[in-house]
């Protein structure tokens, strides 16, 4: 939204539930906050009203979503069915003339003018803008307790909210982890590798090497043979970066290569190498992390 903004227009930020961050380092210029909400809670019908009076309120030209499947992508369907607006769904790319999106899987991209709707697919927003919106707050006083409570009772028998389940980071399916922690051929110490995905609250993948080393599953194998994962941030750590392994995670946002080898061809590929032995950027990786957590000075070892 803060890319198509003008001197004329701006960008108006509705959160539905508790805001913890600071919205003008995302241009956003004005902010409404409805805390009643709960983005843990499955409550379309309260949303789908809160989004209306917005919408009333702003008139806006278009209108963005994430597209995830935590409800949000859910609501942007209902809100383009409720009002008839012409909506882009999983859209990944965007400018002031148009937005593209994948079709057939990937094999092809689409574009289209700019819809009134925009669902955005996960990991396309870069949230480094140059630039800052003013982020006012401004009150919402429309969004009554009374209003979300008429919009449920309407809604009640349609659906039943039965809750989330956390599911420990490690645990989760290789191809839906926000962060993958891959081990190759170059990682001898397996339980670091573990250490680190603990912390990062990531998901371990691994190189065919590795798999065939009896080192790791072939359900972690990431590959043209193995899975094809999506992280935002996935850690490509004593992998080379064979071709049929950058097939598995050419849609990751971040690689962060640790290889002894600068010329390996996964450095290629990386946003962010490390060069050096993997042991030893592994540990010192989890000191850094433990010391974060624990709200410490991260220590730089000058040698
Ligand atoms: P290596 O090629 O041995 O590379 C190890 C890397 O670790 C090197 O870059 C090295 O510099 C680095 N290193 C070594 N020691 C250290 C250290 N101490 N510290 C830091 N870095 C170190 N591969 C897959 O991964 N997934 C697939 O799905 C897949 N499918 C395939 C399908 C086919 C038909 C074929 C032919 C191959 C397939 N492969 C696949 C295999 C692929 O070609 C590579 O052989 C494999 O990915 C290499 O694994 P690796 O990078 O872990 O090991």
């Amino acid at each position: 939204a803060a890319i198509l903004a003008n001197a004329v227009t701006g960008v108006a930020v509705l959160v539905l539930g508790q805001l913890y961050e600071n919205l003008s380092r995302l241009g956003a210029d004005e902010v409404q906050v409805l805390a009643e909400l709960d983005w843990t809670k499955f409550d379309p019908a309260a949303e789908l009203a809160a989004l209306e009076k917005a919408i009333a309120q702003y008139q806006p030209r278009h209108i963005f979503m994430p597209d995830n499947a935590l409800g949000d992508g859910d609501l942007g369907r209902r809100l383009a069915a409720k009002t008839q607006k012409n909506v882009a769904t999983h859209v990944i790319e965007l400018s002031r003339e148009y937005i593209a999106t994948y079709e057939q899987g990937g094999a092809l991209i689409a574009s289209t003018s700019l819809p009134a709707i925009i669902l955005l697919a996960q990991n396309v927003v870069d949230t480094q803008l140059p630039f800052v919106g003013k982020a006012v707050l401004k009150p919402a006083p429309e969004f009554s307790q009374q209003t979300l409570a008429l919009a449920r009772s309407l809604a009640s028998h349609a659906y039943k909210d039965l809750g989330l389940n956390a599911v420990e980071a490690g645990q989760t399916a290789l191809e839906e982890a926000d962060c993958v922690v891959a081990a190759g051929n170059g990682v001898a110490n397996i339980s670091s590798i573990a250490k680190l995905a603990t912390l990062l609250n990531a998901a371990i993948g691994a190189s065919r090497v590795a798999v065939d080393d009896g080192k790791f599953n072939r359900q972690q194998q990431v590959g043209a043979t193995g899975k094809t994962v999506t992280a935002s941030t996935y850690f490509a750590i004593g992998i080379s970066g064979a071709v049929q392994h950058l097939q598995g995670i050419k849609e990751c946002r971040h690689v962060i290569a640790i290889n002894k080898d600068a010329s390996a061809p996964i450095v290629k590929r990386a946003n962010l190498s490390l060069i050096g032995d993997a042991e030893d950027i592994m540990q010192s990786l989890i000191l850094a992390i433990e010391q974060a957590k624990n709200g410490q000075r991260i220590l730089h070892n000058e040698a």
